[in-house]
């Protein structure tokens, strides 16, 4: 897959909304580590079973050897949702909006990454699980 550096102008399809990369990551580069609120985490499961962008060809993660990661997302939380072919965007309170692949979600729950904290919270918010300031309180 790509890669895109976090919070980079996204440039992958002729949108003509201006948007953030988030989560382009590849092994030949360094990333965030960290610990993400488990909102975050539940926020991108309702997402990448709501949001269709459907990428060219298939993206297989390329830090382990899983075939079609998946995972059961959707508001109910028993939709499969196969990760690897899909975008989920997402806009935040300031309007910025942010691309990532639904990928994003195995790196954050198979290899620790951490996304940008203004993702986080648009993706929250983009899933209505709270607001801003709940978020940042969450421990
Ligand atoms: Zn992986």
């Amino acid at each position: 897959m790509t890669y895109y550096p976090d919070l980079s102008p996204y440039s992958y399809d002729e949108s003509s909304r201006e948007m953030l990369n988030v989560g382009w990551l590849s092994p030949e580069h360094d990333y965030t580590r960290g610990v993400v609120d488990e909102r975050v985490v539940e926020a991108l499961k309702i997402l990448c079973a709501a949001y269709e962008n459907q990428m060219r060809g298939i993206h297989h993660c390329e830090f382990c050897d899983a075939d079609r990661p998946f995972v059961f997302g959707g508001t109910t939380g028993d939709t499969k949702v196969l990760l690897g072919s899909a975008e989920i965007r997402v806009e935040g309170a300031d309007g910025t909006c942010y691309a990532a692949p639904d990928l994003v979600l195995h790196y954050i729950t198979g290899h620790h990454y951490c996304p940008p904290e203004e993702f986080c919270q648009a993706a929250v918010r983009a899933a209505g699980l709270g607001t801003v300031s709940e978020l940042t309180l969450a421990e």
